[in-house]
């Protein structure tokens, strides 16, 4: 690729601003103190000791949440056999499904309300919670209360039965729609659940405990307490746990990996990723802009998935970053809870500096930087949206996970060279091709070494596909049929 000179930032200034159109919050209801949920009830830790979650956009103080320590992880842990036990494990599949269909009903009855306090405790803008996130949580409970009743048909001849408990701990990038993902295929193969959602993001799981509370599910059928690395680390650990189920970083998941060698425990890890976004020349390049500006900067990459390296075929590839530089300059950056903003806060203090140190590193690695230069709130952890030109395979910020809005753009000649390097990576969770040609697509779909392929889209989730990675990524599959094997004996 010819050497970029030193990037000046474009002015595509239209000269006018859209007027804020914020959420209201007045119908938002947050307690103080939030305690865990053990056994249909609210109940104090057993240490008495609480953190804080923030506004990540204001680093307000939204409330206290609860430490959960051993004994109560242990408590939990009983009240969820206690439950597989003498009814969930025992409630014939239709009359399950009935709870799990009331459970999606309510979250879209509660959708706006979810979606406010998602964007408030996350920092993801409210369009994507309100249209993505919160609807795709109601629908993965809806898909699976679907097959609660039919799986002797989803495996025939094969008489699935249940685990028993299953832990499970989530992260903060998708908190309400990751407890969808997990609760609900545990409960439709009649598995009784303690979830764990991540520390920076308690409280859309603590609403769903109250939620389903209300629902009238039985008591200690789903269990969510609240902590960090501690907490997960002791429901891993515990041997009333029959199936883990992890969702979070690569490293977090090889220690639970090393944790539970030797045990019974089934486990599924849906890990890190670093996916190849690929635009050839046939492409319809307005629409891979488009799909490569929705593959990183949305959700302020704060997805596993996410099209974090972009390999451009090298003829098409100066009008490429032309187009995605000027569809930059048009990204609005604020406030999450405005609804004309495309990139709302990071998560943490602590990811930003991860994607800050990852912006140093790729400057001293000698890649070209280019960031929009759209106006950053004052107050609130936030990142301009970032390209990277002239990276190469060996650099850092190419091959690791960063987790931030910061793409790194490589070009290339050859169908064989881009696979060769879009493979060339430790992690293989997904990727994403762009081209007019439906035989390169087939091609590439097949040799790509990642658990999902987008062709010509990106980043589109449905309950009815599974999802889940190769290599570093992890194994097992979340959603669809597939979604239901880890949470069955045969
Ligand atoms: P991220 O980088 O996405 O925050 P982590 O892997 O650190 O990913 O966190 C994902 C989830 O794993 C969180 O709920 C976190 O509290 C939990 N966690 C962190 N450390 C451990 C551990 N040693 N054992 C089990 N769970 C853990």
């Amino acid at each position: 690729m010819k050497k970029n000179k030193t990037p000046k930032p474009l002015n595509f200034s239209t000269g006018w601003d859209y007027a804020p159109a914020p959420e209201s919050t007045d119908h938002i209801k947050l307690e103080k103190q939030y305690d865990l949920f053990i056994g249909g009830k609210f109940v104090k830790p057993s240490g008495g000791k609480y953190f804080d979650t923030i506004n990540p956009a204001t680093e307000k103080k939204l409330a206290s949440i609860a430490i959960a320590e051993t004994k109560d992880v242990d408590k939990a842990v009983q009240a969820a056999r206690k439950a597989y036990d003498t009814v969930w494990g025992k409630m014939p599949g239709a009359e399950r499904s009935k709870y799990i269909f009331r459970i999606a009903r309510m979250i879209q009855e509660r959708a706006r309300e979810f979606s406010v306090i998602e964007s408030m405790d996350g920092g993801k803008p409210i369009r994507e919670s309100r249209d993505i996130d919160i609807p795709l949580a109601a629908n993965h409970f809806f898909y699976y209360a679907g097959w609660a009743d039919k799986l002797n048909y989803a495996f025939p001849n094969r008489k699935p039965s249940s685990l028993g408990v299953a832990a499970q701990i989530i992260p903060w990038n998708f908190p309400l729609l990751m407890a969808a993902w997990k609760i609900a295929p545990a409960l439709a193969t009649g598995n009784t659940v303690v979830l764990k959602p991540a520390e920076t993001t308690p409280l859309t799981a603590l609403k769903l405990a109250e939620l389903i509370r209300d629902s009238g599910l039985p008591d200690g059928v789903v269990n969510i307490i609240t902590g960090a690395g501690n907490t997960g680390a002791a429901m891993v650990g515990h041997t009333g746990v029959d199936k883990i189920a992890f969702t979070g970083s690569t490293d977090v998941g090889k220690l639970i990996q090393k944790s539970i060698a030797g045990t019974n425990k089934k486990l599924t890890l849906e890990l890190g990723g670093k996916a190849a976004n690929i635009i050839f020349e046939d492409a319809p390049l307005d629409q891979a802009v488009e799909g490569i500006i929705n593959g990183i900067f949305f959700n302020q990459g704060h997805v596993c998935c996410a099209g974090s390296r972009l390999f451009i075929q090298e003829n098409v590839a100066d009008i490429v970053i032309r187009k995605l530089k000027q569809r930059m300059e048009t990204l609005i950056i604020g406030d999450p809870l405005d609804k004309n903003t495309d990139i709302g806060a990071i998560n943490s203090k602590e990811q930003l500096q991860t994607i800050l140190k990852y912006i140093q590193i790729g400057k001293n690695e000698g890649a070209d930087i280019y960031q929009s230069s759209c106006s950053m709130p004052a107050k609130g952890f936030f990142c301009k949206p970032t390209l990277f030109l002239n990276t190469s395979q060996s650099h850092r910020i190419v091959q690791e996970e960063i987790f931030g809005p910061v793409l790194t753009i490589q070009t290339f000649r050859t169908i064989e060279e881009v696979i060769e390097k879009a493979n060339n990576i430790p992690y293989g969770l997904s990727a994403g091709v762009w081209t007019d040609k439906g035989s390169k697509i087939f091609n590439l779909t097949s040799r790509l070494r990642a658990g999902v392929v987008w062709a010509n889209t990106y980043n589109k989730f449905d309950p009815t596909s599974p999802f889940g990675g190769y290599k570093e990524s992890g194994f097992g599959r979340e959603g669809g049929l597939h979604g239901l094997m880890p949470y069955l004996k045969f």
